[in-house]
């Protein structure tokens, strides 16, 4: 068998869950499970978050999924409902759609349903991707009030720099002085808000990446914050080449032996997921040490430079990230987020629960 396995530990989840309880005070926690429980699985994440007060998805199917499987805690459509054929599946799956767009009052208008149904009311505080203007605020509420389908309503916002020096309450005191007053309930805070702001904690908080063990800040580490890494991707080395100085390596020779060098061939590539953008000098793990990788990483395969590991060879266990080697650290290696290379696991990696 190939030797590529994408470890999972339910524990972890769990805990991550746990910290984010804990950070959450007497707000109720939504566990945000879209792109497959950030690559961690659907029915995984369900089992590890039984302990949620609900889940946060993208699609309609993915909702029918979890009702399906069971829950019946409350389900946020993130990005509401997109076309009118999907709502009477809202309402016999009982969903909670955000509403963001004047088009989607007006499909709420033109329906009558056997029951309403709860919405999160999304403004935008200045992120400017999902949300009715701000400035709006009482003409929308006006609105969606006078829709008959609806039941109870959350206001919600979105914040586009928590995680970033500018922080939320750029975004959040505009927002709280709209809502002061109405008595609804209240839903704004990410994982970098949840762990950065208590303030903003009311309502139901939305927390994503901090569940799944991935620190969403640059400067503050995963295991500071009391996460433990979710998925541990591990492969082995399955060729070993020992090369002379000015020979090159993998395609396109982008890397050169400037001394005699051995190195180890990994079974992982950007056909599992790894980012193929990951330049030499991105470390992975050896048997446990640490080794920077060399070359360009194939779809199947990628190199490690073993000078210095007299014991590793073929065998040896290649952990990629998870487990020792935060996936941001990878993440950041190859110029991206820990998000992106969590979702993008591929189907053809088998998991292995722990
Ligand atoms: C994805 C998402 C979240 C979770 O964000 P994290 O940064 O992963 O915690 C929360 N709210 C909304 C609207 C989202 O789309």
């Amino acid at each position: 068998m190939r030797p590529v396995v994408a470890r999972i530990s339910l524990d972890a989840l769990a805990n991550n869950l746990r910290v984010a309880r804990q950070h959450a005070g007497q707000a109720k926690v939504l566990a945000i499970i879209k792109a497959n429980a950030y690559g961690h699985g659907l029915t995984r994440a369900l089992r590890a978050f039984s302990a949620s007060d609900g889940f946060g998805v993208l699609t309609v199917d993915e909702a029918a999924n979890l009702r399906q499987m069971g829950v019946d805690k409350p389900i946020l459509l993130l990005e509401g409902f997109f076309q009118a054929g999907e709502l009477s599946a809202l309402v016999e799956l009982g969903l909670v759609p955000v509403l963001h767009s004047p088009e989607q009052l007006k499909l709420l208008s033109h329906q009558s349903f056997v029951s309403p149904v709860d919405v999160f009311v999304k403004f935008n505080s200045g992120m400017n991707r999902l949300g009715f203007p701000l400035a709006r605020f009482e003409q929308v509420m006006g609105q969606v009030k006078a829709l008959a389908n609806v039941r109870s309503i959350t206001l919600m916002t979105h914040f586009a720099t928590a995680d970033e020096e500018r922080g939320a309450a750029w975004q959040a005191r505009p927002f709280m002085e709209k809502v002061a007053g109405t008595g609804l309930p209240l839903s704004m805070a990410n994982s970098a808000a949840l762990l950065r702001y208590p303030q903003f904690n009311s309502g139901w908080v939305r927390p994503g990446i901090m569940l799944y063990g991935a620190s969403p800040f640059a400067d503050r580490s995963a295991e500071s914050l009391g996460l433990k890494p979710a998925m541990t991707l591990q492969s082995e080395i399955i060729a070993v080449q020992n090369l002379k100085p000015g020979e090159g390596l993998g395609y396109g020779l982008i890397w050169k032996a400037v001394k005699f060098a051995k190195i180890g061939i990994v079974a992982c590539g950007y056909g599992d997921g790894y980012p193929r953008h990951a330049p030499s000098g991105t470390p992975v793990l050896v048997n446990g040490k640490r080794a920077p990788t060399v070359g360009r990483v194939s779809m199947d395969m990628l190199y490690v430079d073993l000078t210095g590991l007299p014991d590793a060879g073929v065998g040896s266990t290649v952990t990629l990230w998870g487990n020792g080697l935060p996936v941001e650290e990878v993440a950041q290696s190859a110029g991206t987020i820990s998000y992106e290379l969590l979702c993008a696991l591929a189907p053809r990696v088998p998991v292995a629960e722990t």
